[in-house]
Order: C-alpha cells, then structure tokens, then sequence
C-alpha cells in the first residue's frame, strides 16, 4: 500500500510516522507513506497556499490550484484507489470504514486549514471526506496521522501477531474484553483465576462474555 498526504505542514507528521509500528511497517515495506509540502506547489513567491474568501468574512480559504498541482503530479505517476479530504463534515471514521480502505492500494490524504479548502477541490477531485469526529481541529494532520495509524495497523504482516488486530474493540461490533499481564496478584487484586488455568477453550468463552458484557454496558448501540 502507498498512502500520500498532502499538507502544509509536513514536519508534523515526518515525526508521526518515524516511531514505532508506522515505523516498522515502512521498514518492514508493507506500506510507503510520502508527506508532501503543498507549498512546493504554488507558484508564489511567498509560498503561499491561502487567500481570502470571496464575500468577505473571517478565515482564509487553502487555494485550489497548488493542490491541483500536487494531485496531478501524483496521479501522473499512479492511479489512486480514493483521493481523502479530512473534514470535520465528512463521512464519521470508524472501523468498517478502515477495514475497507486497508484493501486499498493507493490513497491520497489530504490535509486542510484555516477555513478548508476551496469547494471546486472537493467537487473536482476528493472522492472520500472523512471526519474523526464531532469537533473542529486546526488542521488535517492529526487527523490524517489517526486514519493513517488505523489503517496501517491491519496490513498484514504489520503487527507481530496478525490475530491481534481481529480481537481489539469493533471488529465484531463487540468492545474488547479486558487485559492483564504480570504480576497475578497487585497489593491484594488478583488477575482473573481463568486466564492462568492453561485452558485456551474456556478463556476463550471467558473473553467473549466478558466483551459481550463490557459492549452491554458501555456501547449498547453495537449490539443494535
Ligand atoms: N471551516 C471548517 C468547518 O467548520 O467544517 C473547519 C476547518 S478546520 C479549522 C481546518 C481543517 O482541519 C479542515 O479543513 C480539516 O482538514 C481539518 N479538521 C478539523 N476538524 C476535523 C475533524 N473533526 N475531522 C477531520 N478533519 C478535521
């Protein structure tokens, strides 16, 4: 998978993606993610990629013509499966969506600020706009980087165990159920006595009802 982000801040997320899995998952070639800096498009002299919005009022507008330019200069190179605006008025992410587009083989994301992007970008060439919810941050990036990490995480090979991902919270519309590690016992808790009897059939049934339970009582909306 490739996946371009388009934005104007690109050493915000040079940073994201130098750590960890995204890290691992570049390393390891399972998907090559390239920022670009939408202000190598314009042909400005200042570099600048905003303008005041037609009828006046507060908020610059991102112009349309650097990102054309960038759009088309990748498109001249591959074919995109989805060009992605993120906004806050966009399709609401959540697991089915990132499930869908890890199938993908090509995307491009692109990040907006100030007021958003000129309308003619999104009418002429998002074909996906996508919001990580209910409120207003100042840029794309951060978004960009959370449905970047989400769909990187289910490419397979990317996470050591590729079962892991299929038991996390969503997938089967179920949260997930809860976890311990070492020591068994903390100043008088105990973990619970069925995750160490050995026996995989029954921790099994444990965690399914105990993922059912915490779906009932946190996210009855699931269960729908
Ligand atoms: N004027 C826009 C509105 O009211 O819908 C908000 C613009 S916001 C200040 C600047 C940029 O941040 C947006 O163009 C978008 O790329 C990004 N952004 C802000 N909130 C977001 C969200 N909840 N989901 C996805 N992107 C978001």
């Amino acid at each position: 998978m490739r996946i371009d982000i388009i934005t104007c801040l690109p050493r915000l997320l040079d940073s994201f993606f130098a750590h960890s899995i995204l890290q691992r998952a570049q390393q390891g070639g399972y998907v090559e993610v390239v920022v670009h800096d939408l202000r190598d498009f314009t042909a400005d002299k200042h570099r600048r990629v905003d303008d005041y919005a037609f009828g006046g009022g507060a908020g610059m507008v991102m112009q349309i013509e650097p990102i054309a330019r960038c759009i088309r200069s990748l498109q001249n190179e591959r074919a995109y499966d989805e060009i992605i605006y993120m906004t806050p008025d966009g399709e609401r992410l959540n697991q089915q969506m990132t499930n869908i587009l890890s199938l993908r083989q090509n995307l491009i994301i692109l990040c907006g600020h100030y007021k958003g992007v000129d309308e003619r970008v999104r009418e002429l060439f998002v074909t996906k706009e996508v919001s990580i919810g209910d409120y207003v941050l100042s840029g794309g990036e951060l978004a960009a980087a959370v449905l970047s990490d989400a769909i990187i995480r289910l490419l397979p090979g990317v996470l050591n165990d590729e079962t892991s991902a299929l038991t996390d919270s969503f997938q089967d519309n179920l949260l997930a159920p809860p976890v311990y590690t070492r020591p068994a016992e903390f100043e008088g808790h105990q973990v619970p006595a069925i995750l160490l009897s050995g026996h995989e059939a029954k921790i099994d049934e444990w965690r399914h009802e105990q993922a059912l339970e915490r779906t009932r009582q946190r996210r009855p909306d699931l269960l729908e």
